[in-house]
């Protein structure tokens, strides 16, 4: 009879131990899942609308792109901030117009390596604003935002940085072959470029043959060391501006010769990318958006993409240099399969990142940026009326719903600007190669377009040239 009540104390200390690891279990499992989704941006190098098989390109195959537009959803309306790099860059790194915050310039289109000035500390970067959210955050690739260290990622929210200062064809040789044969033949040692880990210089000429797969190798590392916490990786190709480089598993690979060669070594990065998120079971916390910087550098012939039907390409404000090849992937979040019917821009991503995380929109400057939440998760639309393009300080044109006007056209390099009065009118959503101005059938629009700019102009406020300083 004795060994009763030891048995019954024994049930009573066994029920208690099941409770509490069964709660202490819950609590781990809650304390496992990741209460805030990653963010993945791999952002491109003057990649055009039209060079990815998914947006109808003929040669090139990007069968892991193709596969992450079926699995996501595809914006074939969404736009960048600048057609030039380090403007672009500035409108995504900070939501905001590059004329906001300085990162443009009339004289000069880009940062270059005797610049001294870079993305100024007044600005709230994507990174600085995740970071509140207890975010990780690495930038690998491209950065050009400025050199000098007060400028560099690790000095704008980013902890890690693995990558190049500013454009891989800059700090060329004296001793590199003149004219086009260092661009159409390039070798690495032709460019000086330096490849960085955080604010050190550790390679010099980067060795750009094997610079995407680099990029990737970083990347996956950083996913399989950050996977416990939110993180925030901002992977920007210094591809495929030019001079091309690719791997040599990619030499030859494309009918599209050199430049397919190169896309089809990104897609296989997006690839590994992704399929590093599905092994680590991060796929459904996390958004990963593919774009690029700005159009198709199309006086470099075949060395440059294709914008497909739109017009112009890199450094015109035609929509062939602001509209770029766009993916959002969000397994059980975005729907598969779906294409946004809204107009979206790379500064959307400030005001996206933010709700989607929990962290409050930076409010001490202006911005330019739009939730797309309600368009990825298909219960409303963006509240984006209007997009501005600006080349430099200069407004050149404005798309409002479906129309574009436009106040002056200029092509990308070289040809004289053209002042259009009365404006030059299209509609996007019928022609988006912008070949049949109905400026004349359509008097109201052009009017209220021209109310709309006249309200973004009264309210605008331009920061002094960044890219000016020496
Ligand atoms: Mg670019």
């Amino acid at each position: 009879m004795n060994h009763l009540p030891t048995k019954r104390l024994r049930f009573c200390l066994l029920t208690l131990f099941i409770v509490l690891s069964s709660a202490c279990g819950l609590r781990a499992v809650e304390a496992d899942k990741p209460s805030k989704p990653n963010f993945v941006v791999i952002f491109c190098d003057d990649l055009g609308w039209g060079d990815l098989g998914c947006f109808g390109n003929p040669t090139i195959r990007t069968k892991h792109l193709d596969k992450m537009a079926a699995e996501g959803m595809k914006f074939t309306q969404f736009y960048v901030g600048a057609s030039v790099c380090t403007p672009s860059r500035a409108a995504l790194m900070t939501g905001r117009l590059p004329c906001r915050s300085g990162m443009c310039s009339n004289k000069k289109r880009v940062l270059f390596p005797d610049s001294k000035g870079g993305i100024p500390a007044s600005e709230v970067t994507l990174a600085e604003a995740l970071k509140q959210g207890g975010y990780s955050t690495a930038c690998f690739g491209k950065w050009h935002l400025g050199h000098l260290k007060p400028f560099l990622p690790t000095s704008n929210g980013f902890d890690y940085f693995f990558g190049i200062p500013y454009s891989n064809d800059m700090d060329r040789l004296a001793s590199a072959p003149k004219g086009r044969e260092a661009v159409f033949n390039p070798k690495p040692e032709y460019y000086n470029v330096p490849l960085m880990r955080n604010e050190e210089i550790i390679e010099r000429p980067a060795d750009q043959t094997t610079i995407t797969r680099r990029y990737t190798e970083e990347a996956i590392k950083y996913i399989d060391e950050n996977k416990d916490k939110p993180f925030f990786i901002y992977l920007a190709h210094s591809m495929p501006h030019i001079p091309l480089f690719r791997s040599p598993e990619f030499v030859g690979v494309s009918r599209r010769g050199y430049f397919g060669d190169v896309i089809q070594e990104i897609d296989w990065s997006v690839g590994q990318i992704l399929q590093k998120l599905r092994d680590t079971g991060l796929d459904e916390n996390t958004l990963v958006v593919f774009c690029s910087d700005n159009g198709p550098w199309l006086i470099f012939g075949d060395h440059g993409g294709s914008a497909g039907p739109l017009r112009d390409g890199k450094g015109s404000t035609w929509d062939g240099g602001m509209r770029e090849p766009t993916i959002f992937w969000w397994p059980k979040t975005i729907p598969a399969g779906e294409v946004a019917a809204d107009v979206g821009s790379t500064m959307d991503l400030m005001a996206t990142f933010t709700k989607l995380a929990g962290v409050p929109t930076p409010t001490a400057n202006k911005l330019d940026s739009y939730d797309l939440t309600p368009v990825l998760k298909q219960t409303g639309t963006s509240k984006r009326e209007s997009l501005f393009y600006y080349r430099g300080y200069d407004l050149m044109a404005v798309r409002h719903g479906p129309w574009k006007l436009h106040l002056y056209t200029q092509t990308g390099y070289g040809g004289k600007r053209e002042t259009h009065n009365p404006p030059l009118l299209f509609n996007l959503e019928h022609d988006p190669g912008e070949s049949r101005n109905v400026a004349n059938d359509n008097p109201e629009v052009i009017e209220e377009i021209l109310a709309v700019i006249k309200k973004h102009q009264s309210e605008m406020v331009f920061a002094e040239s960044q890219l000016e300083i020496r």
